[in-house]
């Protein structure tokens, strides 16, 4: 056969789509696409909005062929059309949620699906459910004051995170496709009162389910106890197949699953140095997947007091050092959330569990990062000192544990010797001299030590050591300043940046000498120009 698509890739309007939440849980009983409360419904029946001239600009490869659906043939034909908003296929039956939240600790009130809309569900090529969700095709009944677009410097940096995520080992929810609409959007992106008209586009985000702690949230918070419970027992039945017919020995079960699924992906955000940004309870997935791409951020100078979230700038909630904190607080609304289902020894149980496995998974992650043993017991001398150190000068998260497999760790080096591979690591050339440097030294000779015995006591041969901390330690990841890149270049009309970085992005933890500009700390230029350091919650 002559054509490019495997036989076993079929086009997006082949497929047949399911409408499994629609068909199960209550619907909003007014048809009316206006902002409202929607009591008694667990989502509201809505029709993605048409745009000018949808354009396909991305589209992932990986998630296609996972998803069993072709790339399109065309950037301009009918499966733009559908994933940009603008055409819904035959078996579809497009809705938005319904769902709540705690919003920087203060509960909202009813926030939902505003510019969010799932089109379908489809089976993959394992035969797991998934949901295909438009962000940014118009308004709903839960765009409250917004216009339920997106922008495309926002839907630019969804597209390339989710799958950069995902290639990084991170429950995720993912991306399939970037549509430019040809129309344009207003943000004031500053909240200075400057509004501009930026280009919008639509990314369809795609996971098995869309389901927030705060769908929960809202039933609990306006008694709401049927939709309550048949959303539990319709996220147990389809996601959690394998915990049993729900009964209260299983929602036990469940919450100290989705407990231990947020610690592990809390603990893999510290690991790459991810940023979520916006810890609501509403940007919280039931399945433990990372959720809603805003204002995140990757950290370039290591900081367990950085946010990029300039709306968090003064109170701070959501930096990086916060997030196994913050993750543990909202689980305990989703917790209170689901009292009427639970025990309270239980509920007390599955917040154990999220302490139990992040206390587990993180010191492992951290022993892999450094290529040594993992501690039991007592504060580790090496870990403290070094983040001591890591935070005390700017120094690049990225580099300095990517290049830390290369300190040599024979005895008896001198200082200069060790500390050689780490150069790039610092911003400030001068720290490689006077105090710093000292302290430095004193830290890679006790690390070195440390490596060296504990390689001894394993059995763990060098070659062996840095393949595990090679495999920890990601060598690309979606820096602020390189997605501003793209970003600054598909504005343009180019989205050869996009496919670069999705291509590059695809193999974070290999070499790929191509790509070592890529592999660089964040450029002067970048230090304070939005999008690059910090970032508002406007998209
Ligand atoms: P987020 O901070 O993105 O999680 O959004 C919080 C709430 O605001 C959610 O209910 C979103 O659906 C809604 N929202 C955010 N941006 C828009 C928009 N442009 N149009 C409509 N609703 C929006
Ligand atoms: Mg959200």
């Amino acid at each position: 056969m002559n054509t490019v698509v495997p036989p076993t890739l079929r086009p997006l309007a082949d497929f047949a789509f399911d409408d499994l939440f629609v068909r199960s849980l209550a619907a909003d009983a007014s048809g009316e696409n206006v902002p409202r409360q929607v009591p008694g419904a667990v989502y509201s029946r809505v029709s993605p909005s048409a745009t000018a001239t949808p354009r396909l600009l991305a589209w992932s490869e990986v998630l296609g062929v996972q998803l069993g659906i072709a790339r399109p043939a065309s950037t301009e034909g009918i499966e733009a059309r559908v994933l940009g908003g603008s055409d819904v296929l035959q078996g579809m039956r497009p809705y938005a949620a319904r769902y709540g939240g705690h919003q920087f600790g203060n509960w909202a009130g009813q926030l939902g699906d505003g510019r969010a809309i799932t089109l379908g569900e489809i089976l993959d090529r394992e035969g797991r459910r998934q949901e295909l969700q438009l962000k940014g095709a118009g308004r709903t009944p839960y765009s409250r004051f917004a216009d339920g677009r997106a922008v495309l410097r926002s839907s630019v940096r969804e597209f390339l995170c989710s799958e950069a995520m995902f290639h990084l080992g991170i429950p995720t929810t993912r991306a399939l496709s970037l549509v430019a609409t040809g129309e344009g959007v207003v943000r004031d992106m500053f909240y200075d009162g400057r509004p501009a008209t930026e280009p919008g586009a639509v990314v369809c985000r795609v996971a098995p389910s869309f389901v927030r702690f705060g769908n929960f949230e809202i039933f609990a918070a306006l008694d709401e106890d049927e939709n309550l419970r048949a959303l539990a027992d319709w996220v147990i039945r389809h996601h959690y197949p394998e915990l049993g017919e729900p009964s209260p020995a299983v929602y036990a079960a469940w919450f100290a699953e989705i407990a231990r699924r947020t610690a592990v992906m809390v603990a893999h955000w510290m690991r790459v140095g991810f940023v979520h940004g916006v810890m609501n309870t509403d940007n919280m997935s039931i399945l433990g997947l990372t959720i809603d791409y805003g204002p995140y951020g990757w950290l370039e100078g290591f900081d367990f007091g950085w946010t990029p979230n300039t709306t968090d700038a003064q109170s701070r909630r959501y930096t990086y050092g916060q997030q196994p904190q913050i993750a543990y607080w909202n689980l305990s609304r989703l917790a209170a959330a689901l009292s009427g289902l639970l025990e309270e020894d239980a509920l007390q149980a599955g917040m154990k569990v999220y302490r139990d496995t992040f206390e587990s998974v993180w010191p492992r992650m951290l022993a892999d990062k450094l290529g040594i043993a993992v501690q039991a017991g007592e504060e580790d001398a090496v870990l403290a000192d070094m983040f001591g150190l890591l935070q005390e000068t700017e120094t690049d998260m990225t580099i300095f544990f990517r290049e830390l497999a290369q300190v040599p760790l024979a005895a008896g080096l001198d200082a200069a010797t060790r500390i050689a591979p780490l150069r790039e690591a610092f911003y400030q050339a001068d720290v490689l001299e006077g105090e710093h440097a000292q302290k430095l030294a004193a830290w890679l000779e006790a690390y070195a030590a440390r490596a060296r015995a504990d390689m001894a006591e394993s059995g763990e041969t060098q070659a062996q050591r840095r393949a595990r901390m090679d495999r920890s330690n990601p060598k690309y990841v979606l820096r602020n300043w390189i997605a501003q890149l793209a970003i600054d270049a598909a504005t343009a009309g180019d989205v050869g940046g996009i496919e670069r970085l999705q291509r590059v992005l695809q193999r974070p933890y290999e070499e790929q000498p191509e790509a070592q500009d890529l592999y660089a700390r964040r450029p002067e230029w970048a230090r304070n120009r939005a999008g690059c350091s910090a970032l508002s919650c406007s998209s």
